[in-house]
């Protein structure tokens, strides 16, 4: 493992200051400042992509083929997206026309908050980060990166990089655990954007309360997917067994459990068997393409809930905590009540849960908290609305899991306990920007208009 110099908990504040004055400075205004730093963005990943690969390769024994796809390529697609849109999307915004208000020209201008504070997991850190410090520039702001302590190589690289490349008094990166978050967590930010799990989650929100901070919370939750027996099985193995098992698992929107009919389960499986042998030829321990678990503390809490399972392991179930290796696993006729099914396995496991129809399949889903997607694997259109229409969750996909937060316009989100707020795309630039409110009134509009608001008060005045 990689060694992280964490920032001194006593240089924590000058930063926030350094970058509250440079803020204040107002050279964010500039919008060719603020390209010219996107742009930036885009060339501190085209030179270091070589080390930055290695660097995960190093924390999650990544394939570099997975952190092209997961990291490099929605990073890519927002920075040229931004750069394109930002034009446009700091116009100010006009108001429907109204006869009354028009000659005072109404309008809300898009101005930046301030420093926006951006916590991320390990999951997928290049993405992470600087997908919102994009939105965040182009908003006009100044950021404070803090990336996970749980991957020190990448973590410690970006730290190096990011000064590199942008302002340095603008954007920062603090590298630390819990005292140094905590340290963060005390001081005034502009908006707080927090990816991780939920427990956190609730701390981060209690602690941005204390000044009012706007928050948006990125958060997990246990993904469904529901089959339809008339679906194409092949297809449906495949793009099954590749959302749970990219990255070892370790994806917010991986498909967490699988429903489908009792009668169909021995298909499925048959499929995915055959699946997993193209996808591992010579077993997942010696695969280039699969990685793994970020920490053994993690690999242990994954064993432990694959230990307890009264489910029948079909595919994998190999554990090695010291080499934080979980084969990629498939356990079928697992209960609703089974330890794999009480919270985000956040693993390369995939529990299969036999139901009777899609009615019991819905009122499972609906039986836990909303999560950040909802899968059905169909060609029915009926079938898929009928999913859809009875449940809640931050994305509803058919046919695909986990490429939607690639796609650009597409904003990622959660519902209830799977968060609130957005990020990547116009959403997280608007969430990173203040609508300032504007109007300006000429004095020949009394005359024509609104003097009747002025004292003494007649009882004929004109209503509107
Ligand atoms: P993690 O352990 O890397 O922690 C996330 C961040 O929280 C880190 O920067 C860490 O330093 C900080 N942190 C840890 N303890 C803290 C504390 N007590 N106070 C303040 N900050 C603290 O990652 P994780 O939380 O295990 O991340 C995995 C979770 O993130 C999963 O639940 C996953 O579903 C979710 N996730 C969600 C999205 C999304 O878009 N909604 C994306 C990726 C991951």
């Amino acid at each position: 493992m990689a060694t992280l110099t964490y920032t001194r908990i006593e240089d924590i504040p000058k930063i926030h200051a350094t970058a509250r004055e440079a803020f204040a400075s107002g050279r964010t205004k500039s919008i060719a400042f603020r390209k010219a730093q996107i742009a930036q963005v885009g060339y501190l990943l085209k030179d270091n992509e070589q080390r930055i690969k290695d660097a995960l390769k190093s924390d999650l024994g990544r394939p570099y083929l997975e952190t092209e796809l997961l990291d490099f390529a929605a990073v890519y697609g927002e920075v040229r997206m931004v750069y394109d849109k930002i034009d446009q999307w700091v116009k100010p915004q006009r108001i429907d026309f109204h006869f009354n208000w028009f000659p005072m020209g109404p309008k809300l201008v898009a101005e930046p908050k301030g420093v926006i504070l951006n916590i991320a997991p390990f999951n997928v850190p290049v993405f992470l980060l600087l997908s919102p410090l994009v939105s965040a520039i182009a908003a006009g702001n100044g950021a404070v990166l803090k990336p996970s302590e749980q991957t020190p190589a990448f973590s410690q690289l970006i730290a190096e990089l990011l000064p590199k490349y942008l302002d340095r008094e603008l954007y920062a990166v603090i590298n630390g655990g819990v005292a140094e978050t905590t340290k963060m967590l005390e001081l005034p930010w502009d908006h707080i954007l927090y990816t991780g799990n939920g427990r956190i989650g609730r701390i981060i929100a209690a602690a941005a309360a204390k000044h009012l901070t706007p928050t948006t919370l990125e958060l997990g939750g246990q993904n469904p997917v529901v089959v339809d027996p008339k679906m194409d099985v092949h297809l449906t193995a495949k793009r099954l067994l590749w959302g749970r098992f990219s990255n070892a698992g370790q994806i917010c929107l991986a498909p967490e459990y699988v429903l489908v009919p009792a009668h169909f389960q021995d298909t499925l499986i048959e499929e995915m068997k055959k699946v997993y042998n193209t996808f591992y030829p010579d077993g997942p321990e010696n695969s280039d393409s699969f990685a793994r678990v970020v920490t053994t503390a993690h690999t242990q809490r994954i064993k432990k809930r694959l230990d307890e399972t009264k489910g029948k392991i079909v595919l994998g179930g190999a554990t090695d905590v010291e080499k934080r290796y979980i084969a990629p696993t498939v356990v079928r006729d697992v209960p609703v009540d089974d330890s794999l099914l009480t919270e985000e396995i956040f693993g390369p496991v995939l529990p299969i849960v036999p139901v009777k129809d899609v009615d019991e399949a819905i009122s499972i889903i609906r039986s836990k908290d909303y999560p950040l997607a909802v899968y059905v694997f169909s060609n029915d259109p009926k079938f898929e609305e009928k999913v859809f229409s009875n449940t809640k969750s931050g994305a509803a996909v058919t046919n695909e899991t986990v490429i939607t937060a690639g796609v650009p316009g597409l904003p990622v989100g959660g519902i209830g306990p799977s968060g609130y707020g957005y990020y990547t795309g116009k959403h997280c630039f608007e969430q990173f920007t203040h609508w300032r409110v504007s109007l300006k009134n000429p004095g020949w509009v009394d005359k024509v208009a609104f003097g009747f608001r002025y004292p003494p008060y007649k009882p004929d005045y004109k209503k509107y």
